[in-house]
């Protein structure tokens, strides 16, 4: 008979993560657990395992068991898919990491004035209500490192290559688990950045031209050293992030802010949360358009790079438009919005914004709703915005 079981009272191996979003695909496409999983006497999992490990890491609650395999096709919003992200309340914590996975979701507000269309209302989500580095980038450090507990158990540091949010997050996450963490950021990465992660306790090696620079030689020197790197760049709980949290927000959030959207516009740097944002919405409802945002060539802007999708993430799905911005784009942008709106995005949301401005203005989208992901605010690039004023 299958019974509901709390899904963290449950033992399983690990199964292979082809398969895991195989069943993440379902799961979202189906909006149901099809079939029980199958327990021993020890609430140890013997069939169905995928089953398992994807509604555990899609954030359900409960998940419907039995002693043998039962259809049963309950709904997940029934087995607490939703409760993670549904409820911060009062807002106490018992320590600073659960401001990265307790306190959410993070606000969506709209933005007036941006394109004189009074019919494409824009919707910011704001990243920077993120505890550690103030940006999307410490969901992703955090749940790398919630999920590799068992490999850093006996590791006394954590190395990581990163333009600057990513190892900003990582350090003040190592400071929390008396971790030693040292971060190699290429040259002309923000200034606040250095001085942030000496606060923190971190080491910065500043070296190479671009993130791609320093990757093998962050491996080279974990190895000697014996420290873990996270690898952003590979890591799939890069991406899995933002499937079960940025994505599922959204969603929750529009349903609620009575938000019917159209499409979703984000920028990209490892692509780790357009990834997730495009395989959750391509997989939910077929008729969401994801816009990614990339620096026009020879226009750097700190945090995101062009992308060339040949050596995408497992989960395959890629924004459905790519939109190439300036650096002065962003600039105006983000000025716009300021002078609008009285909150100042950071350069990548700017970029964002601008994405959006050039899709209206070439027709690409029509009226309706849009979700734009501003990874950070513009207080962390003041100087940059000023001087590019003069
Ligand atoms: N914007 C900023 C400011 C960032 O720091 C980053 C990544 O480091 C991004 C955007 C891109 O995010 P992702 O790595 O998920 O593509």
């Amino acid at each position: 008979m299958a019974k509901v079981e709390n899904i963290d009272n449950l033992k399983a191996n690990m199964a292979d993560y082809d398969k895991i979003i195989d069943r993440i695909k379902e799961i979202l496409k189906g909006n149901t657990q099809r079939y029980t999983v199958v327990i021993n006497e020890n609430n140890k999992i013997i069939k169905n395992e995928d089953t398992f490990w994807a509604l555990k890491l899609l954030g359900a609650k409960l998940i419907l068991v039995s002693d043998k395999e039962e259809e049963v096709n309950i709904s997940i919003e029934f087995l607490g898919y939703y409760d993670e992200i549904s409820d911060p309340g009062i807002r106490v914590y018992n320590n600073t990491l659960e401001l990265v996975n307790k306190d959410k979701p993070t606000p969506i507000v709209k933005l007036n004035n941006i394109i004189e269309n009074n019919d494409i209302n824009i919707w910011a989500k704001l990243e920077w209500y993120n505890p550690f580095s103030q940006s999307i980038k410490d969901r992703t450090a955090w749940y790398i490192i919630e999920n590799s507990k068992e490999e850093i158990k006996n590791k006394e540091f954590i190395y990581e290559v990163t333009s600057a949010n990513t190892g900003i997050a990582l350090a003040a996450i190592s400071s929390i688990l008396n971790k030693k963490s040292k971060i190699f950021i290429p040259k002309g990465a923000p200034e606040y950045a250095l001085k942030v992660l000496e606060i923190l306790g971190s080491i910065a090696v500043v070296e190479g031209e671009t993130t791609n620079d320093l990757i093998k030689k962050v491996i080279d020197e974990a190895v000697k050293d014996n420290a873990f790197v996270p690898n952003q760049f590979k890591n799939i709980f890069n991406v899995l992030v933002h499937i079960r949290y940025t994505s599922k927000e959204i969603e929750y959030q529009a349903r609620y802010g009575k938000i019917k959207i159209k499409g979703i516009f984000a920028s990209m740097g490892t692509g780790g949360h357009i990834a997730g944002i495009s395989f959750y919405f391509h997989n939910r409802d077929n008729n969401i358009k994801v816009f990614g945002v990339q620096p026009k060539e020879n226009s750097p802007i700190p945090g995101i790079k062009r992308q060339n999708f040949d050596d995408w993430w497992l989960t395959k799905e890629k924004p459905d438009l790519i939109l190439d911005v300036s650096k002065n784009d962003a600039i105006s942008a983000l000025k716009k919005v300021a002078k609008h709106n009285g909150i100042i995005p950071g350069l990548s949301s700017g970029a964002v914004l601008a994405g959006i401005i050039k899709a209206y203005n070439e027709g690409l989208i029509e009226k309706g709703d849009y979700i734009c992901i501003l990874p950070d605010n513009g207080l962390k690039y003041l100087n940059e915005i000023i001087k590019s004023s003069q």
